[in-house]
């Protein structure tokens, strides 16, 4: 059979194997709820970008919203990436993980001085600046630091991703970036303020994008700015194109990362811009289709219109399907033979009508079982929270043939750290 997303994932005589390790095995022996990461998927993923991109000065910045856990950003930081980062926490994060802060660009609409200020002091390559009350704001805290801060304007091109209204960032109604016709003034403020320096222009228009025209729209819209900024003087030193590649958890086909990539350097290269540094911000196509979720099925209760399949990893493990409404494909770990296929709501234990995982799944299952979420790797364990007071779950890294523990189960006493009784 084929199973969406990772060519690492295959079933074997039965039994779902991530690249060779047994997936009944894993849950047995770390226990349940468990992400699985494959690493060379991860490493495959994110070459793909580096071979399309070789020969031309670039910096592909993993944009670790999508899964910061730290063997995660160990893993990229390793490959020769820098990163994309949307609060100080991550910025700590990557320092922690051996990143470095001078490859990583601080996005994000809401950035705090305290943020600005860290951010500075640690040398982070640029800043994605989204608004004009931002650039004041940058240039005070620089200027009082005694710094000079190198910005890129995050410029919403106006163009639609053609992907769900929650993960469309690129279209004049979102909060993101600044709006195509205020863009050149923006440049001129910014220029005007002696504690910035301008070095980029970016966009990011979405997520779970599965063409590459709005790609190219969008770039075309970036690079007529360029051209109206620099005939008034002004350098841009890099084109930075975002992320949001999507990836297929169903029968989805995005265009590889190379073919993406190389229809924008034809585009640069066509409009006479192929010189220039090009940035990327891939999230969820390097770490989506790595990893996969494992549960254990606890009740099979049958009613009168629906049967459930209640399992141990909930909403709060895996929050896509409720918040997105995302369609995420559920498999056995291990074929069994003699139970019939009937229809199953999988849900998780938390008290929420929303608290499922997928919905009129055919599976031939009995309780004890374990189940695989497939590509769970991006938007999983970065969305995780502690709601009805349920730890976290544990991850866990293949690497060649060594499954390592990268993340402990949270206990619950963590849960309680820091609250104070009256
Ligand atoms: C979320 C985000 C990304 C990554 O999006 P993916 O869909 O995961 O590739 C890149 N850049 C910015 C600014 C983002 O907010």
């Amino acid at each position: 059979m084929t199973l969406p997303g990772s060519p690492h994932l295959v079933r074997l005589a039965g039994e779902l194997r991530l690249d060779g390790h047994s997936l009944v095995d894993l849950a047995h022996r770390f226990g349940t709820p468990l992400f699985v990461y494959s690493q060379a998927a991860m490493l495959s993923a994110v070459a793909a970008y580096h071979q399309a991109l070789q020969g031309r000065p670039h910096l592909v910045c993993y944009a670790m919203k999508a899964n910061s856990s730290l063997a995660v950003l160990q893993t990229f930081a390793r490959a020769g990436c820098g990163f994309d980062i949307v609060s100080v926490g991550e910025l700590e994060r990557v320092l922690a993980a051996g990143g470095s802060a001078a490859k990583t660009v601080f996005s994000g609409v809401g950035k705090k001085r305290d943020e600005m200020a860290r951010a500075l002091e640690a040398g982070v390559r640029c800043f994605n600046v989204e608004s004009h009350g931002e650039l004041v704001r940058l240039d005070e805290v620089a200027r009082a630091h005694g710094k000079l801060a190198r910005v890129s304007l995050r410029v919403n091109p106006d163009v639609d991703a053609g992907t769900h209204p929650y993960i469309s960032t690129g279209l004049k109604g979102n909060k993101f970036g600044i709006a195509h016709h205020e863009a050149l003034d923006a440049y001129r403020h910014a220029a005007a303020l002696p504690g910035l320096e301008v070095v980029g222009i970016d966009c990011h228009i979405g997520s779970q994008i599965v063409q590459i025209a709005p790609y190219l729209d969008a770039l075309d819209r970036l690079l007529d700015l360029v051209e109206a900024v620099e005939r008034e003087g002004l350098v841009i030193h890099h084109v930075d194109v975002g992320g949001g590649l999507g990836i297929t958890y169903t029968d989805e086909a995005p265009p590889a990362a190379d073919a993406l990539v190389g229809a924008l350097l034809a585009r640069l290269d066509s409009r006479g811009h192929g010189w220039r540094e090009v940035l990327f911000e891939p999230g969820r196509s390097l770490v989506g289709n790595a990893g996969v979720l494992l549960t254990e099925v606890q009740y099979l209760k049958r009613g009168p219109t629906k049967n459930f399949c209640i399992v141990d990893a909930a909403m709060n493990d895996l929050l896509r399907p409720a918040m997105y409404e995302a369609w995420m494909a559920i498999e056995p770990c291990r074929q069994r033979d003699g139970i019939a296929a009937e229809t199953w709501d999988v849900v998780g234990p938390v008290c929420e009508s929303g608290d499922w995982l997928g919905r009129d799944r055919r599976l031939a299952i009995s309780e004890g079982d374990t189940l695989a979420v497939l590509s769970a790797g991006a938007y999983g364990m970065a969305m995780a929270s502690n709601y009805n007071t349920r730890p976290r779950a544990a991850e866990i890294m293949l690497v060649g043939d060594q499954a390592h523990l990268i993340r402990e189960r949270e206990p619950i006493q963590a849960l309680m750290s820091g609250e104070r009784l009256l």
